[in-house]
């Protein structure tokens, strides 16, 4: 079934939030593929925000991702990329719900403590750049 990357970003992991972030993904009945506690290659950040290159805040984006360990995580469930960007709320997190994961612990923009891919193209491009398939279940 659908796959996507999860990634606790630098000030999830500084903040303690991974396990939160974990538990609520595993509640809602996620099943998770792999997981691994990194540091992120200046290299990978510039891949992974590909997307953003030329834009005012790609090479603050390529600091903060690489400001600190991250813990990437790949998890499955049919429709999974629209239900966990749902979860994760809104880019910023003074603009996000209550109830999703940045607008009950994020109130600054930039830090916005976790990534999800946005559609089956970026999810398979990311997955195949963060994980080889041996480190996946
Ligand atoms: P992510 O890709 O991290 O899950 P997203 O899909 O909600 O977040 P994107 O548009 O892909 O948002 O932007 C990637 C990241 O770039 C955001 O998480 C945010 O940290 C940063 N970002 C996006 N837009 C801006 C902006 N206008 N100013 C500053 N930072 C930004
Ligand atoms: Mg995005």
């Amino acid at each position: 079934s659908e796959r996507t990357l999860i990634v606790v970003k630098p000030d999830g992991v500084q903040r303690g939030l991974a396990g939160e972030i974990i538990s609520r993904f595993e509640r809602k009945g996620f099943k998770l593929a792999g997981s691994k506690f990194m540091r992120v290659s200046e290299e990978l950040a510039r891949k992974h925000y590909q997307v953003h290159e030329g834009k005012y805040f790609y090479d603050r984006l390529v600091r903060y991702i690489c400001s600190g360990p991250v813990l990437a995580m790949v998890w499955e469930a049919e429709g999974i990329i629209a239900m966990s960007r749902k979860m994760m709320g809104a880019t910023f997190g003074y603009d996000a719900e209550p109830g999703t994961i940045r607008g009950d612990y994020s109130c600054s923009k930039g830090n916005n403590l976790v990534h999800g891919s946005d559609s089956v193209e970026s999810a398979e491009f990311e997955i195949g750049l963060w994980f080889d398939e041996g480190e996946l279940v």
